[in-house]
């Protein structure tokens, strides 16, 4: 095994491999290191939603995933009869992206290699102990043998059950599992007419989503088994009986290649680092994958996460910067968790919950209440914090949509495929704009946008950070906009040796 590197990443899932590929990209030697010699066949999600999509076109994949999913333009709060509308969300990715989650693990490996990572299957992590200057992996690899890796940083991208947590001291609140449903992935011989079904009555919900020709994931929430422990294995007959009874007809089940109860166990990491140590996806955050949000989260987290690990190996990272992860992406999943308790909440059978099941869904109704749930689950309203040491400013934190930009030569460009690279971008809506291409990790692109609009009004200079939000921007109109620039740049970027 390859012992010089810089990142090691223990767990090879979704989260893990997505910042292999962030870190790659940024030329950090990174390595993962994942338990299983072998990809496992079943999908847990299946879903990747808008913003995931953005995070995925900013650095050139989406066609790539597009090609091997299916778009539906619409998402679910606790299956409400409503569907969530994200065809008019403002995005260039207005949907939901079916996507089975060995399906996305296998591209992000694909990827990850490609770049350089090295992805180390049939190790598996016993220990993560650090000192100040560096840190160690103890993992047992696959011929048996125990050894050790040093490395920079260690991330935990290793799941619910995180041993990188366990052993940095890391607490982990929250609630146990209060209600579990059950799940088949299935042949279903007489499906429902569209292929898709969410259906709440007062003998239980059923969501039907299908997974490739003939093959659909059936989810069955029973009242009458909410309370049967999550290792009780779910069987066909269970799946059977309850689809005749909530909806009538067991639809022609058979052939069950993958059965799998899960609970609403919700907990969050207190903190998501511990010096050299970092958490990110499950091994933070943990909840009831209600309306397909945690992979999509953790992918969010590894996006946050990785330019700035890069930036701290690279020695362009501003001391503040590793805790900002934290100080980001904790809010971030604190929403996610109040989002899925409150659609558990809502899954109620009784008479008194189905209607206000039914108010919740003649809420949703409304156009803007519609908008505002949408983007949660979505998570196009992720917005962080903005630098309290610059001066204020409408778009510092937020996160930006695609646009069209039309470059000083006349050529026009996406702004996202300006951030292929994962490098800091330079925004100058002004021509008369200093040149600070000197900057390590900073591109300077000079433009005016293709479709100007209010938000965007007198703006001078925008400092887009390599996960497409906002890091600070100021106005023509500041009195003192040469010099926010430059303290925004000092701010931003430092100068310090690699650590
Ligand atoms: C039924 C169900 C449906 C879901 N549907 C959706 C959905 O539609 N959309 C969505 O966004 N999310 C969904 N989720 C949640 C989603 O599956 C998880 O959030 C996602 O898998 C988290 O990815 P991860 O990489 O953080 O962790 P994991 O996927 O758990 O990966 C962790 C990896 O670390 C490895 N590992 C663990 N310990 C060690 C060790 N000591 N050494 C080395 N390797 C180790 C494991 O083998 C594993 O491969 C669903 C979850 C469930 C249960």
């Amino acid at each position: 095994m390859e012992m010089n590197v810089e990142a090691v990443i223990i767990g090879g899932g979704p989260v893990g491999l997505m910042l292999a590929c962030e870190l790659a990209m940024a030329g950090v030697k990174t390595c993962v290191m994942e338990r299983l010699e072998k990809p496992v066949p079943h999908s847990k999600a299946l879903t990747l939603h808008p913003r995931t999509l953005e995070l995925l076109e900013m650095r050139g994949l989406l066609e790539r995933f597009v090609s091997k999913g299916s778009k539906i333009s619409s998402g679910h709060f606790s299956m409400l009869d409503t569907r969530l509308d994200f065809s008019g969300l403002e995005t260039s990715c207005p949907y939901t992206l079916l996507l089975p989650q060995a399906k996305t693990e296998q591209l992000l490996e694909e990827h990850a290699r490609s770049l350089g990572a090295k992805v180390f299957r049939g190790a598996e992590a016993l220990a993560v102990t650090q000192n100040g200057a560096e840190a160690q992996t103890i993992f047992k690899d696959r011929d048996g043998s125990v050894r050790t890796i040093t490395s920079k940083f260690v991330v935990g991208a290793d799941g619910a059950g995180s041993i990188v947590r366990k052993q940095a001291g890391i607490e982990f609140p929250g609630t146990d599992s209060t209600v579990t449903a059950a799940l088949g992935d299935v042949a279903l011989l007489s499906p429902p007419p569209s292929g898709m079904l969410s259906l709440c009555t007062k003998e239980g919900g059923v969501m039907i989503v299908p997974l490739s020709p003939g093959r659909y994931r059936v989810v069955v929430i029973s009242p009458y088994r909410t309370q049967t422990p999550k290792d009780t294995p779910v069987t066909e007959e269970e799946l059977k009986t309850d689809l005749i009874r909530i909806c009538g007809t067991d639809f022609g089940l058979s052939e069950p290649s993958w059965l799998s109860r899960f609970g609403n166990t919700a907990r969050q990491a207190k903190r998501y680092r511990d010096g050299r140590i970092f958490l990110a996806g499950d091994a933070a955050h943990i909840h009831f994958p209600a309306g397909g949000q945690g992979l999509n989260a953790g992918l969010q987290d590894a996006m946050n996460l990785g330019w700035k690990l890069a930036a701290a190996v690279n020695g362009s990272a501003p001391s503040w910067l590793l805790d900002s992860y934290h100080a980001e992406r904790h809010p971030a999943a604190e929403g996610l968790l109040r989002n899925t308790e409150a659609q558990t909440k809502l899954i109620d059978f009784t008479q008194a919950g189905l209607r206000l099941r039914g108010m919740m869904s003649e809420l949703l109704a409304f156009p803007e209440v519609n908008r505002y749930v949408a983007g949660q689950i979505s998570a196009l309203d992720v917005r962080y914090e903005a630098d309290p040491n610059l001066p204020p400013h409408h778009l510092n934190g937020a996160r930006l949509p695609d646009m069209e930009l039309i470059l000083s030569d006349g050529r026009s460009k996406r702004l996202y495929s300006c951030l292929q690279n994962g490098t800091f971008i330079l925004l100058s809506l002004k021509q008369e704009a200093d040149d600070h291409s000197q900057v390590k990790g900073l591109r300077m692109v000079n433009a005016l946008l293709a479709e100007p609009n209010e938000k965007w009004r007198g703006v001078h200079t925008v400092l887009i950070r390599p996960d497409g939000h906002v890091a600070w921007a100021v106005d023509a109109s500041s009195p003192a906009c040469a010099e926010v620039i430059q303290t925004g740049i000092s701010r931003w970027f430092s100068t310090t040796s690699p650590v």
